[in-house]
């Protein structure tokens, strides 16, 4: 199969964590006869220094006119104080609401290997962490009007919360359809007890449960959620929730099972064309010294292939590659065990050399 692949890398370790997945990408086309072609995209922070812009709209046109994107990630200090509408994260929402991929797919889902890395306690974590969360991705805060003027003599600031019943209905039927894959619990967190836009929300995700006899439709509120993801992760199975609450409450997740650096994420909309990224940032702070873990990038190509390419067997192959490597005592630093002991059973790994011994399991 020939597939065209948009390749955003982006800022602080984005290039480095890319070029392992695309290792990845190309071993697979090796040993099962497909052709990947990869168009460069700039897009964040690099493409304001080449562009002026965090995302000219031909960059843009390069992902719609692809079968999907790969994305590494956006974003750095030195950004930091260009207006509000030309930061790198424009860039990313721009992407986004371009490719209408309006549904995010983040699982959180402990690796056994790994399970010591969790900083919650052992017998938390031995119920089993595995659940998705399903963020609704191009509505909401991030997307309403933004304003800064002054009142009265003050500066005053307003981000408006915005969603209409239509852009609820189509993202909670994707946590209905999420669900019936998996153990049928749909839980729908919002904060129905404040917000206006949270009651309507629960109102439409109540008027369409019938459509889905075979889930079990729960409500909770975001801020509880927040509190049951670390005291019982186990009771889920998917969330369903607005843009601003699923950003936080899904690197919340991340972290219960060990490192942010392992978590991939599929964003799709109507179509198969997708963005598949980490769920990570450009974590400045070890960009350039190879140390990033690319796992979660090289996860986020797996995605690619099983979700908008249809090679579930190639997918397949990456997954059980990264669990290999896991077997064998490979760590990057971010995954190292804390115990001393438990550390002497492992062997510490860069970027590079993680993707390589990858690379090296495909089969
Ligand atoms: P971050 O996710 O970049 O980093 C948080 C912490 O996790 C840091 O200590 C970092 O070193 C560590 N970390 C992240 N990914 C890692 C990996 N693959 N391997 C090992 N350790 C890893 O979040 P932040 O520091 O809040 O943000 C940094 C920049 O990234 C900001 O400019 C922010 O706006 C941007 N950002 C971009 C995206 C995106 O591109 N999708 C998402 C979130 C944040």
């Amino acid at each position: 199969m020939k597939k065209n692949i948009a390749v955003i890398r982006g800022d602080g370790i984005g290039p480095e964590i890319i070029e392992q997945a695309i290792l990845v990408l190309n071993k697979i086309a090796d040993i099962y006869g497909h052709s990947f072609n990869y168009t460069e995209v700039d897009m964040g922070g690099c493409a304001i220094d080449k562009w002026g812009d965090p995302l000219p709209d031909e960059m843009l046109k390069r992902c719609t006119d692809s079968d999907s994107v790969l994305l590494g990630a956006v974003g750095g200090e030195k950004w930091n104080s260009v207006p509000g509408n030309m930061r790198p994260e424009k860039g990313l929402l721009k992407l986004r609401a371009g490719m209408g991929a309006y549904s995010n797919n983040r699982p959180a889902k402990i690796w056994p290997q790994l399970a010591s890395a969790s900083p919650l306690r052992k017998e938390i974590v031995d119920r089993g962490i595995d659940f998705i969360i399903v963020r609704e991705l191009i509505g909401g805060v991030y997307f309403g009007e933004h304003k800064t003027e002054e009142v009265d003599g003050m500066i005053q600031a307003s981000d408006l919360l915005i969603y209409n019943e239509k852009e609820i209905e189509r993202i909670c039927r994707i946590g209905f359809e999420t669900a019936q894959k998996r153990n049928k619990k749909l839980c729908s967190v919002e904060k129905s007890n404040v917000l206006d836009s949270s009651r309507l929300w629960k109102k439409v995700v109540h008027s369409i449960a019938s459509d889905y006899p075979d889930v079990m439709l729960t409500d909770m509120l975001v801020d509880n959620c927040a509190m049951q993801i670390v005291k019982d992760p186990s009771q889920f199975d998917v969330i369903v929730t607005e843009n601003m609450f699923g950003d936080i409450l899904s690197d919340e997740a991340s972290m219960i099972t060990g490192s942010i650096g392992m978590i991939p994420s599929s964003s799709l909309g109507s179509t198969t064309c997708g963005v598949y990224e980490p769920i990570h940032g450009s974590a400045p702070d070890i960009a350039g010294k190879d140390i990033a873990n690319p796992i979660g990038t090289i996860l986020s190509a797996a995605m690619m292939l099983r979700f908008s390419f249809d090679m579930a067997k190639e997918a397949d192959s990456i997954e059980k590659a990264v669990s290999d490597l896991l077997d064998d005592g490979y760590r990057t630093g971010d995954i190292m065990p804390s115990d001393p002991e438990e550390a002497k059973l492992c062997k510490k790994i860069g970027c590079s050399e993680c993707g390589r011994l990858i690379v090296e399991r495909i089969k």
